[in-house]
């Protein structure tokens, strides 16, 4: 998510924020764009980030980073004119004949298998198949707010029970990104007896498992952030570049990554491949494991690293990633 987003939501006038201080403040929707453009966040301005700031009546001169940021802030034009869509859409079309003749067609009539379930957050700058260059058919995937896997949530586990027990999945990845709204957003403390509009309880609702991590986590950086805000009350969102920030996108893929394995879908499938030991050809055994991985991607320079949190089948050999390991 856009990280302007989570705190300013698109059907707000106010937000009430309680970022590490006893009292209230109470924003504006100007106020809070006002915050965004101060920041180098700025920089990561997105499709939502320019609505906002078209909403706002009173929202000054676009700064020098929006002028920067000129393609980045096309994507409004983009969004707004279903035309630019439609173009896009014959382009798409033309590419794939050109590039994959035959491959659609073949999609169509053999139904899917991709080897490859990602959870990602539905960020628009996290577009799973352009980071891997992806053909259609490779990825099934579970988009949703800072890429949380709950096993509560019928959608999160009907498209992780559907991947591995139906289109039999390899990998299954989450995979966060640095530049999170729904993580940046987890940081700022919220006082929820004032957040009344049905969206943000939504918004909030969501994120709080994140917000747990970020009050309980023992990581250095994060710690090192918490105490900081208990002394010097921060009314501002994280910088991209802020080490507790990094450190917070990353324990959360590593928590959801956990959840993942500790799933009832994934416990039975792994009970299952353990019952099949000796009774299966190595191949067919092969065929059925799945391994879960947590990674995290760049939204500066398009790279993607490997957390080191793997899980695989009870004494199965994971399967070594190919990936740069993060410094966590
Ligand atoms: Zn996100």
């Amino acid at each position: 998510m856009p990280l302007s987003a989570l705190v300013v939501s698109k059907f707000s006038t106010t937000t009430i924020v309680r970022p590490c201080a006893s009292s209230s403040t109470v924003l504006c929707n100007h106020r809070v764009s006002s915050l965004v453009q101060q920041r180098s966040i700025r920089s990561l301005a997105t499709l939502r980030d320019c609505r906002n700031a078209v909403r706002c009546t009173s929202v000054p001169p676009p700064s020098q980073m929006q002028k920067r940021n000129k393609m980045i802030c096309s994507h409004k034009t983009f969004a707004s004119d279903l035309n630019e869509l439609f173009k896009g859409n014959q382009d798409y079309v033309s590419n794939m004949k050109r590039d994959n003749p035959g491959l659609l067609e073949q999609l169509a009539i053999e139904g899917q298998k991709p080897p490859f379930m990602v959870v990602d957050c539905s960020d628009s700058r996290v577009s799973e198949q352009d980071i891997f260059s992806a053909q259609p058919g490779t990825m099934f995937t579970a988009g949703n707010i800072a890429n949380r896997f709950d096993e509560a949530d019928l959608n999160s586990n009907a498209v992780l029970s559907f991947a591995v027990e139906t289109l039999k999945v390899k990998h299954v990845v989450v995979m966060g990104h640095y530049g999170c709204g729904g993580v940046a957003s987890s940081m700022l403390l919220v006082n929820m007896d004032q957040v009344t509009r049905p969206a943000d309880i939504a918004v909030q609702k969501w994120i709080s498992p994140i917000r747990e991590i970020y009050e309980t986590s023992e990581r250095k950086e994060i710690v090192e952030h918490r105490e900081r805000c208990k002394e010097n009350p921060i009314t501002e969102l994280p910088d991209l570049h802020d080490p507790a920030f990094r450190a917070l996108v990353e324990e959360n893929v590593k928590s959801n990554v956990e959840k993942v394995a500790k799933s009832a879908v994934i416990r039975d499938h792994y009970a299952s491949v353990a019952s099949s030991n000796g009774a299966k050809s190595p191949e067919e055994e092969a065929q059925i494991e799945v391994f879960i991985h947590g990674w995290v991607y760049d939204v500066e320079n398009g790279k993607v690293s490997d957390l080191g949190v793997s899980v695989g089948p009870p004494g199965k050999r994971l399967p070594p990633s190919p990936f740069p390991m993060v410094d966590a």
